[in-house]
């Protein structure tokens, strides 16, 4: 894919240029570096920016008022502890560096900073992400031709490509996040040295994989990303089980292979700018497929149609998503969510056959909090086989129908006061005249919410006991018909709001 490059000349934020111009005011240089000046020249907003500098830790802290310091690498994160942009609360100052062996392949052995420019561009991954800018002098320094390789949406390696896939391989992946954030193609040698050393991904560690893969998922092309993962080799070290789908054909209304069908789900959750759990949920829904497919091929001679039965293939792609976000290291809280939504995403949603009390089953199964993110998956499942979208209507009503059963209904439980403290207050024993009691206090609580106190429910309460059963009674039962008039007008309300009967 072709990028507009845009001029050199771009309009800095004052937070970072005044880093730039006070490091250059103690007599260092200073140069924008890595992925901000990528953006820049795409016109996209960067992310945060990073600086290079030739001054070594000590002489960055010195500069500064308010800097941290807290990695092997001599990167300083100076504060701006005044800018509402969280880009750049932080910008983070690195010394030119050098590397120098990669003994485990995770993290160069050691790092040494450098007088020279030309070493750290040198050690960067790809040529569009080691063009250096200078920001006062509005001047590039671009020594692999990233500017060019931009400007035809090219990747490529630094260097030797082969030599930088096997000092680091996690490279390889970065390559493909670089490809579905921003649609470049990956260079041909740089292609084919990634397919040679793809293998070395084995010995990278699973946080920084994870924190790829999450890029790759969050990308404008998170399924091209993995597709791409798959054709270099590399998706077997990310995702082993999500490879087991291809070419598992599903039969009936299926026309998609079960990989096909969940990289196809990702892409819609993807057009409709879902968050992360919900694109992991659509990626992993169907995971449990392959091992739970028993076939019947021989209908085929018949019917000219294979039909396949995956009965339970939610609770174990439920269990095999789990497995693979603990060993990605994902944050338990965020691996339970789309953990719930795989297990739960097979649920009968025919507004016209179910009852209320199916569709409270399934808010209870996936949990109040994430109904509404399962409603997504499905929709992204649908488009992902091929069909089309749910009916409007029929849409509209499954909506309703949730709402319906996830209001809090309308009941004695509302009164700010309890039957085990009237017994008490009124020194009745337990029986027919407490419920009556409560009700006809509901009825006076619905006619004037503000009526609903501890004090003025005892004070009412009182009045009430001095009444024989029968009095009672008749109050208690016209607050019981008050107590389902407004529950049916809540009811209708929501119905009306989702334009449904
Ligand atoms: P983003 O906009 O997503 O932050 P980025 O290019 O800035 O993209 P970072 O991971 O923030 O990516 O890295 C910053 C820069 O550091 C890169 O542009 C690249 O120059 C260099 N870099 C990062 N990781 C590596 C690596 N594994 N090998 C070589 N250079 C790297
Ligand atoms: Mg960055």
């Amino acid at each position: 894919m072709k990028k507009a490059i845009s001029g050199a000349n771009f309009e800095i934020p004052q937070e970072v240029s005044q880093v730039t111009t006070t490091l250059k005011g103690r007599g260092f240089e200073a140069y924008l570096i890595g992925g901000c000046v990528r953006d820049l020249f795409l016109g996209k907003k960067p992310k945060d920016w990073d600086v290079t500098t030739n001054a070594i830790p000590e002489k960055i802290i010195e500069a500064f008022d308010k800097t941290f310091y807290e990695n092997n690498f001599g990167t300083v994160g100076v504060v701006n502890e005044v800018t509402t942009d969280e880009t750049l609360k932080v910008i983070e100052v690195t010394p030119y560096r050098t590397e120098s062996g990669y003994t485990d392949k995770r993290r160069p052995d050691s790092v040494s900073f450098s007088k020279h420019l030309e070493d750290d561009l040198k050690r960067r991954d790809f040529t569009i992400n080691a063009i250096a800018y200078d920001c006062e002098e509005s001047r590039t320094v671009d020594l692999y031709g990233g500017l060019t390789d931009l400007s035809k949406g090219l990747i490529r390696a630094v260097g030797n490509a082969r030599e930088r896939f096997a000092e680091d391989a996690l490279r390889t992946l970065r390559a493909v996040r670089f490809h579905a954030e921003h649609g470049f193609e990956i260079e041909e040698a740089t292609k084919k040295a990634i397919i040679e050393e793809a293998h070395g991904l084995a010995s990278i560690s699973k946080e920084r994989i994870r924190d790829e893969f999450i890029k790759i998922i969050q990308s404008e092309r998170p399924s091209e990303g993995l597709q791409l993962c798959r054709e270099l080799g590399l998706l077997k070290y990310m995702l082993p089980d999500l490879e087991k789908g291809i070419g598992v054909e599903q039969g009936g209304a299926h026309t998609f292979d079960v990989w096909t069908h969940l990289l196809k789900t990702l892409e819609h959750s993807a057009n409709k700018n879902m968050p992360l759990h919900v694109r992991l949920a659509a990626l992993f829904h169907d995971i449990g497929k392959p091992d739970t497919r028993r076939g019947s091929a021989g209908d085929s001679a018949t019917t000219g149609k294979k039909d396949y039965t995956f009965y339970g293939h939610e609770v174990v792609g439920a269990r095999m998503t789990s497995k693979i976000l603990k060993d990605l290291k994902f944050p338990r809280e965020l691996a339970e969510k789309v953990v719930k939504l795989v297990r739960w995403h097979m649920f009968f949603s025919d507004t016209e056959q179910i009852t209320n009390s199916a569709v409270r089953r399934m808010v209870a199964n996936v949990g109040k909090d994430n109904v509404w993110d399962l409603m997504e998956v499905r929709a992204c499942d649908r488009i992902g086989t091929g069909r089309p979208k749910e009916s409007p209507y029929r849409l509209r009503k499954y909506h309703s129908m949730i709402e319906e059963v996830m209001r809090d209904p309308i009941s004695v439980g509302m009164l700010k006061i309890n039957g085990a403290k009237l017994m008490e207050v009124l020194k009745e024993a337990p029986g027919p005249r407490i419920g009556y009691i409560l009700h006809a206090l509901l009825e006076e609580v619905l006619e004037d919410p503000t009526k609903n106190t501890e004090e003025s429910l005892e004070k009412m309460a009182q009045r009430l006991a001095t009444l024989d059963t029968a009095e009672l009674k008749k109050l208690g039962d016209a607050g019981k018909d008050k107590k389902e008039e407004e529950d049916e007008k809540v009811l209708s309300e929501i119905r009306k709001k989702h334009w449904v009967q």
